[in-house]
């Protein structure tokens, strides 16, 4: 028998710590549809069983989705589907040119001034329309990679580091801080910069100690999130964005145009607003990377340009996005609008 929602996962868990509430998760797609009440519905012949890339979902994030809707943007977003499975020749595996950028593994240089690193392979949340599904991560944290430490301080033009991954939250405080002091001894750093969906999908990783183990040094800190929807937002969300805020860390959002998650004007207003109520700065809409697998999320740039005039009738200047797509060996995203 499969438990209620609720009694695996209840607001009383904010005691819990991160560690916990990340083992909480729902990696079967019957059980998903089951505690969703959808076990019935005849869209769930669709439901793709045993996806390449698996199913992971935090309690906590399945509790924002509605129940017996299928079409829950929320839901949307995680879904492994049949239709996962056709090939498209425009789609590829690596669709945003990382190997070619990589100078070593987990090192990656495509922007002037900045080096991204693959802080981990691993996410709390699995979303269906990832470009790096299908990275061949190196099973290592290279945060501990001295190689990859000497390679930043050899290279006076980079002024910023950032995370990314995986989701560089899952990485412990300890690798954190100790990677972000180390980071601070090289003179030409000024800015650590982290793309995260953490505060989103689990915002019991928003911890003090957290905090402190990314801000104790003088490098500026920018949290980049993720969130795709205003339904994401819930009181602990909310919570977990307030402390980041009141430790003065720089917070923008980029968002991912999604069919059936996000396009529509009222939903991207929406989200705009929500964005700004919790102290986050819109920054990108970025039209889908055409990932393997994804093809059924993609919009076209005439119909997002439209999408982007209607937030822009709607929406202060600062709430509306850039529309942007990254095109591979491009040294920068192109904006579109
Ligand atoms: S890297 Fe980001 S987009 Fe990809 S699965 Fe992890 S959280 Fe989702």
């Amino acid at each position: 028998m499969i438990p209620e929602i609720n009694t695996l996962w209840h607001p009383k868990h904010t005691e819990n710590t991160w560690q916990q509430a990340l083992r909480q998760v729902i990696r079967d797609p019957n059980q998903l549809l089951s505690l969703l009440d959808l076990s019935h519905h005849p869209l769930a012949q669709q439901i793709l069983q045993q996806p390449t890339f698996p199913l992971r979902i935090p309690l906590g994030y399945i509790a924002r989705m509605q129940k017996g809707n299928f079409d829950d943007p929320l839901l949307r977003q995680v879904l492994p589907l049949r239709i996962e499975l056709q090939q498209h020749r425009a789609f590829s595996c690596d669709p945003v040119g990382d190997k070619a950028a990589e100078k070593m593994p987990n090192l990656l240089h495509k922007y002037q001034g900045r080096m991204l690193i693959l802080a981990t392979s691993a996410c709390a949340i699995h979303c269906r329309y990832c470009f790096r599904q299908y990275h061949p991560y190196i099973p290592e944290n290279p945060l501990i990679n001295q190689q990859i430490i000497d390679i930043i301080r050899a290279d006076q033009t980079i002024t910023e580091i950032i995370l990314s991954g995986g989701d560089p939250l899952m990485l412990d405080d300890e690798s954190l801080a100790n990677f972000t002091a180390q980071l601070a001894t090289i003179p030409q750093i000024k800015r650590l910069r982290l793309h995260t969906r953490m505060p989103i999908v689990l915002p019991e990783r928003i911890t003090i100690n957290l905090i402190k183990s990314l801000t104790s040094t003088h490098l500026s800190l920018i949290i980049i999130t993720h969130a795709n929807h205003a339904n994401e937002f819930d009181q602990k969300v909310s919570s977990a964005l307030h402390k980041l805020f009141e430790a003065k860390i720089t917070l923008l959002n980029q968002s991912v145009l999604l069919r059936g998650v996000n396009d529509n004007k009222e939903a991207l207003i929406h989200l705009s607003e929500t964005l700004f109520q919790n102290h986050i700065m819109p920054y990108y809409l970025h039209l889908l990377d055409k990932v393997q697998g994804a093809q059924h999320f993609d919009i076209p740039e005439k119909q997002a340009i439209e999408l982007i005039d209607s937030m822009r009738k709607n929406l202060p200047g600062y709430l509306v996005p850039k529309l942007v797509r990254e095109i591979a060996g491009l040294p920068y995203k192109q904006q579109i609008i």
